[in-house]
């Protein structure tokens, strides 16, 4: 059994974030268990039609504002080749199955009225929380027109409770990702900066790649971490970063028990869904000018292969194409081949297209739902919620530790979420063991005072100094 001071489960952007911190900070006996054979978690490149493509995180998004998101920042310092998205046109480029495209006034007018019932909705739901009666109820989308604005109101643009701090604090624009060593290599810099590497590769044995952690123990004195090959490993803390869907499945198991409100917390979160379906063809047949990267289908099935998205910006003569599939939709795709879910793809481009479109060459379809290390793609905390649900689902408990883009209060389902929700649970680790080292004195005085006693010719009572702290 080896030991460490700090185990860290999880090498995605926010463990490796977290250990990068510790490292820094002088607790270098560090150990990274990480169920899969790679860093990187949820940001994932895998080559496809002669490109690199992003089956997870594929924008930095909060960019131009007047703070810098430092995503972006280790973005610049790489050099990372990224392509500016503009999204404004995207619902001027609504085909229908006939493959007309809807005229733009009648598109704009649909798409304002579908954002005033999205905030009819919210102030509804609002008066619900609150036990009123809202004064006017939202009207719900019926036409496939307003099916698939509903779909990208909610399910993209407005997903997130308002005001949204990452547009608010960083900037609006975002950026994709289009660079052959992909996102990922933000991690392999910042794993470079503390863990020993050569040409690129990851040699440090502090990184345990391909150990899937079933039960971590805590008791007063520390904290045993069981893996699925049956290896144990010893700690004084461990932080976990494992996603919410993780934390919600029962792939890691708790000795004793997490405390109910901590379960509670955790089941609350909701966790979306996203699928980037990937195709690849022989030529290029859908409109590529300017204003056109992004277009949408609608169907009177809502999300049914409703947003497409052209990689010839960001990869030109690549003749991909990139439908984006959420929740229910992803759930379904996920469970039949790839095959159906090519045929899908080709009916409904040729809806919009017409029927000498030819057939795609490959697809690639990710499956993250299915994933038992993922569970799912990121959190989303539900419209109306109180800080107190997102503090729980943070808060320590003992000895373990939480971090991952669920835990970032301002920036969860972020890449720059996790980044920074790594670095914000180490320093609250950090703290804990500067403190605990504080009271270590205390501590062996008071066991002394124990001792004494323990022994019938002492006088003195003993005082009980527990070292293990956070919420429980
Ligand atoms: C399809 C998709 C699209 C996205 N698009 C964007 C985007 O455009 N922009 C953006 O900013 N964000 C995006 N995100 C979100 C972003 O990827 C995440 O917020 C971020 O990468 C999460 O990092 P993390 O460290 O919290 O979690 P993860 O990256 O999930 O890291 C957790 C790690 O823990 C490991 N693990 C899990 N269980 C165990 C176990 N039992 N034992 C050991 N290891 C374990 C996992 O293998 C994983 O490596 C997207 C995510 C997905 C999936």
């Amino acid at each position: 059994m080896s030991s460490a001071s700090v185990i860290v489960i999880g090498a995605g952007i926010s463990g490796v974030s977290a250990a990068k911190v510790l490292a820094e900070n002088g607790v270098e006996d560090i150990l990274i268990l990480e169920a899969t054979d790679r860093i990187g978690g949820r940001i994932h490149k895998q080559e496809f039609g002669d490109v690199s493509v992003e089956l997870g995180a594929g924008w930095i998004a909060g960019v131009g504002g007047k703070e810098s998101n430092p995503v972006w920042e280790l973005a610049s310092r790489l050099n990372l080749r990224t392509c500016f998205s503009d999204y404004t046109n995207a619902r001027y480029n609504i085909y229908d199955r006939s493959g007309e495209i809807f005229p733009t006034r009648f598109a704009a007018d649909s798409y304002k009225k579908a954002v005033d019932s999205a905030i009819l909705k919210l102030k509804s739901l609002e008066a619900q929380c609150a036990g009123q009666v809202a004064d006017e109820a939202p009207s719900s989308p019926k036409t496939p027109i307003e099916l698939a604005i509903d779909f990208i109101l909610h399910d993209f643009e407005m997903a997130e409770v308002e005001p949204i701090s990452t547009y608010v604090d960083f900037g609006e624009r975002e950026f994709l990702v289009a660079d052959e060593r992909g996102y990922e290599c933000l991690l392999y810099k910042m794993a470079e900066e503390f863990l020993f590497t050569s040409h690129g590769n990851i040699l440090d044995n502090r990184l345990k790649l391909n150990k899937v952690v079933r039960e971590i123990q805590q008791s007063k004195n520390g904290v045993l971490v069981k893996t699925e090959d049956g290896s144990e490993y010893e700690a004084n803390y461990v932080i976990v970063s494992a996603s919410i869907g993780v934390l919600q499945s029962d792939l890691l198991s708790f000795q004793p028990p997490l405390p109910r409100w901590k379960t509670e917390a955790i089941q609350k979160c909701d966790v979306m869904v996203y699928t980037k379906i990937f195709l690849k063809f022989p030529h290029c047949f859908w409109p590529c000018g300017p204003g056109q990267e992004f277009f949408i289908y609608a169907h009177e099935q809502r999300g049914y292969f409703t947003f497409w998205q052209h990689m010839e910006n960001a990869y030109p003569g690549s003749n991909i194409l990139v439908v984006t599939l959420t929740n229910e939709q992803s759930k379904r795709v996920e469970a039949q081949s790839e095959e159906e879910t090519l045929k899908e793809a080709m009916s409904v481009l040729r809806d919009m297209f017409g029927p000498t479109v030819p057939y795609a060459t490959d697809i690639l379809v990710p499956r993250w739902w299915n994933n038992r290390f993922q569970r799912g793609c990121y959190s989303n905390y539900p419209m109306i919620s109180d800080n107190q649900l997102l503090h729980n689902i943070k808060a320590p408990v003992g000895r373990i530790f939480f971090t991952g883009e669920h835990t970032s209060e301002k920036f969860s389902g972020y890449v720059h979420g996790g980044y920074l929700a790594g670095m914000d649970t180490s320093k609250s680790l950090l703290e804990e063991i500067k403190q605990s080292l504080l009271l270590q004195p205390l501590l062996a005085f008071t066991e002394s005072l124990t001792l004494k006693h323990n022994n019938p010719d002492s006088q003195i009572h003993s005082t009980n100094v527990s070292f293990i702290s956070g919420t429980s």
